[in-house]
């Protein structure tokens, strides 16, 4: 056990660097439509770099309006002449294809997911890859399945599909998309995050080995004009967006009055319970997988810990010295449990959140680590004494930052936990299994973890409450959206 007094005595690790000599990565890519790699109409291109290090990995193409409509084109003409009408067997070993690929070249994807989004190379090689593998895996067995999953209801495929991602699952958002799609007979238009284009990328080139028709799925890359010129489109039947719910409100108001189907997987802020009668340990390891493994970049992070006042005191001083036994720094290292913020921009707007909690009048408390002076980094924060009202509980930082409130009773911690606009998903800790039950029905949270925290499976589906989105992603609820009855 850590407590702050032997934490004194830790030790260094010496580094453990993951190799990336192996790791083929273009000088240039070009967007990939009709199964080939096409020059942008813009004849831009813009470069993404490692976080990290801020040196440039590669130059991407900023695909346009036209190249766009190329890519819905392409992905229409798929669907009419050939995946439509393929036998959903096929199909379905097309897809079991690109999750054995995946699984060949998963170091290397895991290397560059490390790369270009600043993840440690523990979270991409253990959680990342080996996951969105798992999702071709398990929606390939679905593909000549649906008449079983929708007994009587006679499903069909909706045709094209566009997809727009976030940055921080950039390999496995795109298969949680992708692979759906996929299996029930639609074909695909995606665009990763500017900031992560690059497993993407990667995909493509899979794809293309995998010699899956030409214009069954198409990957563009560029901002969020791009993003905004798909779900414009008017050939497009389906579209599916993760991110910001800023962003997700602007494409709800675009498309109102046309019959595009939408689902949007957006913002979070997951209240993390702990009871009196928790094993606090477990539950410190919890807290702290939650909000600063994978530097608090997850939508469904447990960014608002909530502690029974009886344990609150012991809570604070464990978590306090279990982060500073944290490793943070080079996500190539396979010792690193905390890597790089994702961009410069996010870092800012993490830095501009600390402002804001002090000048609130919280308490801040972070861990006593150095970070590297290159590269876009931030120290696991807590806030400590924080109440309802305050704009760090009520806003999504999306970084490694955690307030801290106690409560007595369990009705005030349900109220609590549900006064947000947000309802992504929530962890609670305790011994007891009625409170559990008791918790998971009155909490408006798409996912509760109960005695664990952030765990994923491709069955299981995931998705949101009020502002945190509608649909659901994973397992056979993920289907749903990409069907007709
Ligand atoms: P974002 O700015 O909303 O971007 C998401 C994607 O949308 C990016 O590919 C972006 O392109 C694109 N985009 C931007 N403006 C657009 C527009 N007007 N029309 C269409 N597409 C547009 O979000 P982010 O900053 O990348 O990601 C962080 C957010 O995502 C957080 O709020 C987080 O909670 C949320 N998130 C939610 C989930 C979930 O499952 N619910 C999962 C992950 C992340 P560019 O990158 O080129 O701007
Ligand atoms: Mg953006």
């Amino acid at each position: 056990m850590i407590t702050e007094k032997n934490s004194e005595f830790k030790w260094d690790y010496a580094p453990a660097p993951e190799a990336k000599d192996h790791a083929k990565i273009k000088k240039q890519y070009d967007l990939f439509i009709n199964g080939e790699w096409v020059k942008p109409s813009t004849k831009k291109y813009f470069d993404t770099i490692s976080p990290s290090s801020e040196e440039k990995l590669s130059e991407v193409a900023e695909a346009g309006e036209k190249d766009v409509d190329l890519a819905v084109k392409a992905a229409r003409n798929a669907y009419e002449k050939t995946w439509k009408k393929m036998p959903a067997k096929e199909r379905g070993k097309y897809i079991f294809r690109i999750a054995r690929m995946i699984q060949e070249r998963s170091r290397e994807l895991a290397v560059i997911e490390s790369l270009n989004g600043g993840k440690p190379i523990r979270e991409s090689r253990d959680f990342d890859i080996p996951t969105a593998a798992n999702h071709f895996f398990y929606y390939g067995g679905w593909a000549d399945k649906l008449e079983y999953a929708f007994p009587n209801r006679n499903p069909k495929s909706l045709g094209v599909a566009a997809q727009i991602i976030p940055w921080n699952f950039p390999l496995l958002m795109a298969a949680w998309k992708i692979a759906p799609a996929l299996a029930t007979g639609n074909t695909v238009v995606l665009k990763p995050a500017e900031s992560t284009p690059l497993t993407a990328l990667k995909l493509a080139e899979i794809i293309q080995d995998c010699d899956l028709p030409p214009g069954v799925v198409n990957i563009i890359t560029g901002f969020g004009k791009t993003g905004a010129a798909m779900v414009n489109h008017p050939d497009v039947n389906k579209i599916a967006f993760t991110g910001s719910t800023d962003v997700g409100k602007l494409i709800q108001k675009s498309i109102a009055g046309s019959n595009k189907k939408l689902t949007l997987e957006l913002g979070g802020k997951a209240a993390n319970i702990v009871f009196d009668d928790a094993p606090i340990n477990q539950a410190v390891e919890g807290i702290v997988n939650g909000i600063f493994f994978n530097q608090g970049h997850v939508c469904c992070a447990g960014s608002r810990l909530f502690v029974q006042e009886g344990v609150a005191a012991e809570v604070i001083q464990k978590l306090k010295a279990r982060m500073e036994t944290l490793i943070i720094g080079d996500p190539m290292d396979k010792n690193t449990d905390v890597g790089a913020i994702n961009s410069k921009e996010q870092l800012l707007k993490i830095n501009e959140y600390l402002k804001v909690g002090v000048k609130e009048g919280l308490e801040l408390h972070q861990s006593s680590c150095s970070i590297p002076s290159k590269g876009f980094f931030c120290k696991p924060t807590l806030f400590i004494g924080a109440a309802q009202s305050h704009r760090v509980v009520q806003e999504e930082i999306f970084g490694p930052v955690l307030t801290i409130q106690t409560f007595r009773t369990i009705e005030e911690v349900i109220e609590k936990a549900n006064n947000i606009p947000y309802g992504l998903s929530a962890g609670v800790w305790t011994d007891k299994g009625s409170k559990i039950f008791n918790l998971t029905s009155k909490m408006r949270a798409g996912v509760v973890w109960a005695n664990t925290y952030n765990k994923f499976d491709p069955t299981s589906p995931f998705g949101g409450y009020k502002e945190s989105g509608f649909g659901r992603e994973g397992g056979l609820h993920g289907l749903m959206p990409y069907l007709t009855f």
